[in-house]
């Protein structure tokens, strides 16, 4: 599939990588129908952002249809439309239970997405933690509206 990707500082590089799995049963695997980008788009690929990998799919910003889902994810399922929240958190740590969930613990909480592990600027994602990550898109708003409001 096609995914953007930072390539090193100053470059990002569309290229190709293959199709995400899930890795965990709290996973999501997302079709990407939208994303935008982000400033801090743009800080990674200045080299401001400490925690960004080297190689990995750029894109936090994003909504889509959701195509699989791992065994213990309860709250979607394929098919449905859905924001994806920037922020992957486990919702049981010290931080997320105190509504923290830019610092969760987690390996991949907080924001991992499009930083630490391939986010949306591909054709599908993978996301942890789907049941605290995703939400129903409402039928009467279009994916660019949600995209847009900030609903994730
Ligand atoms: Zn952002
Ligand atoms: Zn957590």
């Amino acid at each position: 599939m096609l995914a953007y990707i930072y390539k090193d500082k100053g470059v990002f590089e569309l290229g190709n990588k293959p199709k995400p799995k899930l890795l965990n049963s709290k996973d999501a695997i997302v079709k990407i129908t939208m994303s935008s980008i982000c400033t801090s788009d743009v800080h990674i690929k200045k080299g401001s952002v400490a925690k960004a990998k080297i190689g990995v799919t750029v894109g936090h910003e994003m909504v889509g249809i959701v195509e699989q889902t791992g065994a213990d994810v309860k709250k979607v399922h394929k098919g449905d439309r859905v924001t994806i929240n920037v922020e992957t958190f486990c919702s049981e740590c010290f931080f997320c239970k105190r509504g923290y969930v830019n610092n969760c613990t987690d390996e991949n909480g907080g924001w991992a997405l499009g930083c630490r592990i391939d986010g949306a600027l591909a054709e599908y994602v993978r996301v942890p933690y789907a049941d605290c990550g995703l939400n129903k898109i409402p039928p009467s708003v279009s994916d660019k509206e949600a995209l847009l409001s900030g609903m994730y």
